[in-house]
């Protein structure tokens, strides 16, 4: 899979019980900011994501294919929606606009109305959830018997001088792509392999893209905030915009103590890591990161087990 958590795709496509597959949503939603490589693939190549889907929708039956686009994107919606005019097994779905609208759990709620949460898979609801890439990668890989060998990445930010897309071959350095986009204009504060909200900063250039590496943002000093964490001042932001309906300050402070009961037993697994609450926290607190270890560690120890 080339999503964000690069599950396996031949996994998501062997549920146990196939013929109770409803829905394969293809995730075109891509609401995180700045990330527009799903968006030129529509626009560029959108009957590679319509082959992909059908190739997956050969595997189930009784399923329709739903593609699940942002309505911030008309042009997208247009496109599919001519190509797929005379596909009956398919339908364009246009959502609303806001993040995280592509979150897997989120994305089966707004196109079928089922709920999931952390302990089932997507199957559980009779769906089957593929990005664009991933899609993209099937119909390659089933109808021309083509590998995956490249992938789409974004490369982006103030820091950069000719924002663009790149068709890159895995394992491309990021250093040659930053060199192809006409190099920084000044030197960047901070650099994201993927987008401000769940990507994860790097802190050297001289790394390869791989296969789940959707963008590369570089922001300047006036883009990143250079505030210092504060104490919480109990403003309850963070659980008025939090989709996972948990309460991140709560959350973040049994990850800090290591307290593990109690952050399962306050639902901290259902966490998507979105980073909405770090993202509105005045007190600049790293939420959605403590939140993310403690998660980490927890899904360790389940594999242990
Ligand atoms: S990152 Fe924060 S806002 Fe997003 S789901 Fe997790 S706790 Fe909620
Ligand atoms: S948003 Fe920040 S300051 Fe407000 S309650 Fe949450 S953790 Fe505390």
């Amino acid at each position: 899979g080339m999503g964000g958590a690069g599950f396996p795709t031949h996994v998501k496509l062997s549920p146990k019980e196939p013929e109770k597959i409803d829905y394969v949503i293809a995730n075109c939603a891509e609401c995180e900011p700045y990330l527009t490589s799903d968006y030129r693939r529509m626009i560029e190549e959108p009957e590679k994501v319509i082959g992909g889907l059908k190739c997956v929708l050969e595997l189930f039956d009784n399923a329709k294919g739903i593609l699940a686009v942002e309505d911030n994107k008309p042009d997208c919606i247009k496109i599919l929606k001519d190509l797929t005019r005379d596909e009956p097994r398919i339908s364009v779905a246009a959502l609303k606009t806001k993040y995280p609208q592509g979150a897997e759990r989120a994305l089966i709620y707004a196109t079928t109305g089922r709920e999931i949460n952390s302990d089932m898979l997507p199957a559980d609801a009779g769906c089957v959830v593929d990005n664009v890439d991933t899609l993209v990668a099937i119909n390659a890989a089933v109808r021309y018997n083509i590998p995956l060998m490249e992938r789409i990445v974004t490369v982006t930010g103030d820091a950069i001088k000719d924002p663009c897309n790149f068709r890159v071959m895995i394992g491309t350095n990021y250093k040659e792509l930053i060199d192809e986009a006409g190099g920084f204009v000044s030197e960047p504060e901070k650099v994201i392999n993927g987008g401000p909200m769940m990507g994860f900063a790097l802190f050297d250039l001289d790394v390869p893209t791989t296969k789940t590496a959707s963008a590369l943002l570089c922001l300047t000093k006036d883009q990143v905030s250079s505030s210092k964490e504060g104490p919480c001042i109990n403003c309850s932001r963070c659980v008025e915009v939090c989709p996972g309906r948990v309460i991140p300050a709560r959350l973040a402070d049994f990850a800090a103590h290591g307290d593990k009961e109690n952050f399962r037993k306050w639902n901290g697994m259902e966490c998507c890591e979105c980073g909405c609450c770090s993202f509105v926290c005045p007190a600049k607190r790293q939420l959605t990161q403590q939140i993310k270890s403690m998660r980490k560690m927890i899904l360790a120890d389940r594999k242990k087990k």
